[in-house]
């Protein structure tokens, strides 16, 4: 690793004015828990790095329309201990206790997983499942963007070298909504060789109102799968014909096979993840089903 100045910004402000005046050669530090691996690879040799904690963006706050704003700074185990995100988001409390290990999760951000842009990042599916927004801050202004355009490739980004990601928006998780995140994975503390979300509104207790099906760690940007997604829009499922729901989800599964061939990598072939795939799929939209089946008769 290179010699480098550890520079800890007092707010916001200073620490735009820094990114803006050093250019490349200064890397915003959240966690380090990816930072420092890709350092320590070569990958990257910063020779500023500005720290980003004590810049006040950590923390969960619920806006007026009843979705949240997670501060980008947010630790993983922060998130674990909001009562607020265990409550009403309890598929994402499944999906950041499998995450690394507590140690990571006690440095690791929600912030730093999405800047990141690794394909493998276990948050990325859900949070564009779920229609997340992302604001980011720089000298000359703040803008909010959907997440589905924030990714380009791997370990790149929409941002530009002088803003800071602030916050993920959530809309408001409906009643009638289910959602989950599958993933494979070799062992404990692996990342992901795929990984599956889905995202299911019911309307009128039985008709599927908006579905959307995110594939993770298949292809260098998470992919969502529209095809398929829209396969289940408008179907007619309810707990007496389940078995229709097991027609549409083998339909579905059937498209997101056409719709995405994945990498081939170190972590597993494409015909693997093609097959871990379909299963990941068709088990997602069947729990995703059910936990709005659910959440109407709550
Ligand atoms: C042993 C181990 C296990 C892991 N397990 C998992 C796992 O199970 N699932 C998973 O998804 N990931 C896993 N990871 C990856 C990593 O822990 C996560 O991606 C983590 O959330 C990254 O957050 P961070 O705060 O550490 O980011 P950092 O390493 O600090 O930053 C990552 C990148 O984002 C940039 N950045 C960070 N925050 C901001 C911001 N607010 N604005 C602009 N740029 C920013 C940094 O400059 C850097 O380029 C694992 C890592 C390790 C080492």
């Amino acid at each position: 690793m290179n010699r480098f100045d550890y520079l800890k910004p007092a707010g916001i402000k200073e620490a735009c004015t820094i990114l803006a005046d050093k250019g490349s050669k200064a890397k915003p530090l959240a966690g380090g828990t990816d930072l420092l691996v890709r350092w320590r690879k070569g990958k990257i040799s910063p020779e500023y790095l500005v720290d980003l904690k004590g810049l006040g963006l950590e923390g969960v706050s619920v806006s007026k329309d009843g979705g949240i704003s997670i501060g980008a700074l947010s630790t993983l185990n922060s998130l674990l201990d909001s009562e607020y995100i265990c409550r009403n988001y309890s598929f994402l409390t499944e999906i950041l206790d499998d995450m690394g290990s507590v140690q990571i999760r006690n440095r690791a951000t929600v912030g730093g997983n999405i800047c990141n842009a690794s394909s493998t990042s276990d948050l990325a599916p859900i949070l564009l499942a779920l229609g997340a927004k992302a604001k980011a801050v720089a000298l000359d202004g703040e803008r909010e963007l959907k997440l589905e355009t924030f990714f380009l490739s791997p370990g790149k980004t929409v941002l530009s070298e002088n803003e800071i990601l602030t916050d993920i928006q959530l809309p408001p998780f409906s009643k009638k909504s289910g959602a989950v995140y599958l993933k494979m994975k070799r062992n404990a503390m692996d990342l992901a060789l795929a990984g599956v979300a889905v995202f299911l509104t019911l309307q009128d207790e039985d008709t599927c109102a908006a579905a959307k099906i995110v594939l993770g760690a298949v292809s260098p940007t998470p992919v969502i799968v529209t095809q398929a997604s829209d396969e289940l829009v408008g179907a007619r499922i309810n707990e007496t014909n389940i078995e229709k729901a097991a027609d549409l989800t083998a339909k579905a599964v059937t498209l997101v096979e056409k719709e995405v061939r994945p990498i081939d990598n170190v972590r597993a072939s494409s015909w693997y993840r093609q097959d871990v795939v379909k299963s990941l799929t068709a088990q997602a939209i069947e729990i995703a089903y059910k936990r709005a089946l659910q959440s109407i008769k709550k």
